[in-house]
């Protein structure tokens, strides 16, 4: 397709609504997504998306959207009413917040208020562990550092009805710096464009983190999940796999078992043990994934199909073809069925054709 020179002004704010949107869905992939829906340059629809959601300073105490879990670690905070810990939980228009368990209060509190605050106060109460820039810090940098120096924060009925138990000696150790953050953020901008660079800057954010030890960290979350994704399209799913099982077990930890952010990583851990041939693990990870799936969006979901037929070519290659054809025919009827127009059903096709002819050459007699 031969692509204008200029869009208009509209289409542009639509493509970019639509990334947004794909975002909140899953976490990462959303603009190769979109470009490939509308038939556009991944690369153009990066930069739209970079000019109209990376703002050059995010304001005080509202972190960007995009990387908003990256300043307050989680697990620190409590809720005052029902002692349970406050988790990520989205108030309406994505604005991000921190809710307890269900009946506790009306609605998740605003999740940017309560970074402010912690961060005014480690400011004010322990300036020093927060790095010197030469610049006045933010409060919402200062609050990266919570968990260094706090061992509790209890949350009343609003953002400022706030309780810190502070530690009794600083933390040390390899710390969240805002060095950290920038790196992620930059890294996640040129994935795109500069997947080699986008890698080091992520090892370099991931320096002294020991992925069978670290403990579940936002950030680390973040930037393990996108090297993995990165590694895996470089071609190198057995330095992927320690990466993407970091983010599954943390992302898990912090949120559950549910959560996006979870899901994309345990899709991210099968896909490299699969590139990587360990197919035993695999089949067993994508059958995880097909359990959360089919509870999360139902036995016919494109997803939870798609997930089907990859364990299907995994049977295929632990040796057991008629299990695999099986499966595979079955998953093709229903996705033909339920989703009449994705191309994926197409795909699956494919493969079936692929094993079949397999068999045939190998001198198989299946049952019909
Ligand atoms: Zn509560
Ligand atoms: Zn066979």
């Amino acid at each position: 397709m031969a692509f204008p020179r200029r869009y208009p002004p509209d289409l542009i704010d639509a493509v970019v609504q639509r990334v947004v949107d794909a975002r909140t869905v899953k976490a990462y992939g959303a603009v190769t997504t979109v470009a490939r829906q509308l038939n556009l340059d991944p690369r153009l629809v990066q930069k739209w998306v970079t000019k109209a959601t990376a703002p050059p300073s995010p304001q005080p105490g509202r972190p960007a959207a995009d990387s908003w879990e990256a300043y307050l670690p989680a697990g620190l905070l409590h809720c005052k009413f029902c002692h349970q810990p406050m988790a990520h939980a989205e108030l309406q228009d994505s604005v991000q917040g921190y809710q307890c368990q269900a009946g506790c209060r009306p609605r998740p509190l605003d999740a940017a208020a309560i970074t402010d605050a912690v961060g005014r106060a480690i400011l004010r109460h322990a300036p020093r562990i927060v790095p010197s820039t030469g610049t006045p810090t933010p409060p919402h940098l200062a609050a990266i550092h919570a968990h260094r120096v706090l061992a509790r924060i209890t949350i009343g009925a609003t953002p400022s009805d706030i309780a810190l138990t502070w530690r009794a000696a600083p933390l040390s150790g390899p710390g969240v710096d805002t060095e950290r953050v920038q790196a992620v953020a930059t890294a996640r901008h040129l994935a795109l464009d500069d997947p080699i660079r986008a890698r080091q800057l992520l090892h370099d954010s991931l320096t002294g983190i020991d992925t069978a030890t670290a403990p579940a960290h936002p950030l680390y979350i973040d930037a393990a999940a996108l090297l993995a994704e990165l590694l895996l399209r470089l071609g190198r799913p057995s330095d992927a796999i320690a990466w993407a099982t970091y983010a599954h077990r943390s992302t898990v930890q912090l949120h559950g078992p549910t959560h996006p952010r979870g899901l994309h990583a345990l899709h991210l851990q099968a896909v490299a043990h699969r590139r990587a041939g360990h197919h035993q693990r695999a089949y067993r990870l994508y059958q995880e994934l097909a359990d959360q799936l089919t509870r999360l969006e139902g036995p016919h979901a494109h997803r939870t199909l798609a997930t089907h037929a990859a364990t299907a070519l995994v049977l295929h290659a632990l040796g057991h073809c008629q299990a695999a054809r099986t499966l595979l025919a079955d998953t093709i009827t229903t996705h033909r069925r339920d989703h009449p127009d994705h191309p994926a059903t197409a795909r699956m096709a494919q493969h079936l054709t692929r094993i079949s002819h397999d068999c045939a050459a190998k001198g198989h007699h299946h049952d019909a």
